[in-house]
């Protein structure tokens, strides 16, 4: 589950990289993966053309997964419309999976992280924002890291080299091949190419590329940990658990006792 406003920097297109590295592995009769429902939801500012090209992208990919026969009910993606609180209050509480895959230092905190926890989804996430106090409370067996941290990002800036890591990575490179072939958009050619140039970009400030593998195999993990229903609960129930540190009481006491300095007021009338 990715719920959340789309923007580059929150990587919705390194969700849609793993997704097409699913239906690779299913084509290549890759048996014994866990079935899955990918969804992603969010708005896009009026104005942000390369957000609203992802939703493009994503409807795109679901279209064609959704409709091969040879994926069945192995994979399925879906992008879910008018992302709001009152969708996330249903979403919350039907989600496996927190999809919190941000390039690390550039998430302030988050709350859908928080939300997701707070209902036993178990994250999947950065070293980014909250993500990083979530881990804390609930233990690293109990949470699933991937990614550079904040100063790899930032040190790996310099010399970033996305076109070698592709050369690099086989699944990689067949998930690059598969969208520049414009396998997902038969009849409009070109449509994303902007898309696949600003993750080949040696500047690209996101460094979509240099997260792929780690993302990949942190997946590989969260379908082992599936498997085992009962850990997966206790897991569940432990994310949960913890996810006490997160409540508005705390959070604006807090605020209050370093910031705001204010005196607590009685109410009229009580
Ligand atoms: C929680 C929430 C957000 C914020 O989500 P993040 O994952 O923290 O970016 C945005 N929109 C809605 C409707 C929400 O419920």
């Amino acid at each position: 589950m990715q719920v959340k406003r789309i923007h580059e920097y929150k990587r919705q297109l390194l969700n849609v990289l793993h997704v097409i590295h699913l239906y690779n592995c299913i084509k290549k009769g890759d048996a014994d993966r866990v079935p899955r429902c990918v969804l992603i939801g969010g708005k896009a500012a009026p104005g942000y053309r390369m957000a609203k090209k992802t939703i493009k992208l994503i409807n795109n990919v679901a279209q064609v997964i959704n409709s091969d026969p040879e994926v069945g009910d192995k994979l399925t993606l879906l992008f879910l419309p008018d992302y709001r609180v009152s969708a996330m209050e249903k979403i919350c509480p039907g989600a496996d999976l927190s999809e919190q895959i941000s390039t690390a230092g550039k998430e302030a905190s988050g709350t859908g992280n928080m939300k997701l926890m707070m209902n036993g989804a178990i994250t999947i996430g950065t070293l980014d924002g909250a993500n990083i106090e979530i881990r804390e409370e609930v233990g690293d067996e109990n949470f699933f890291l991937f990614g550079l941290t904040e100063e790899q990002i930032e040190a790996r800036r310099a010399h970033y080299d996305p076109l070698e890591m592709i050369d690099q990575d086989e699944d990689l490179q067949r998930v690059m091949h598969l969208l520049e072939s414009g396998y997902f958009n038969q009849f409009e050619p070109g449509i994303f190419d902007d898309l696949i140039n600003s993750i080949k970009s040696p500047h690209d400030p996101w460094m979509t590329i240099a997260d792929f593998r780690s993302f990949v195999d942190a997946q590989k993990r969260v379908e082992d940990a599936y498997r085992d229903k009962d850990h997966w609960t206790k897991m569940s129930i432990l994310n949960c658990a913890n996810s006490g540190k997160f409540s508005t009481d705390r959070t604006i006491g807090e605020y209050n006792r370093d910031i705001w300095k204010l005196e607590p007021q009685p109410v009229k009338g009580e």
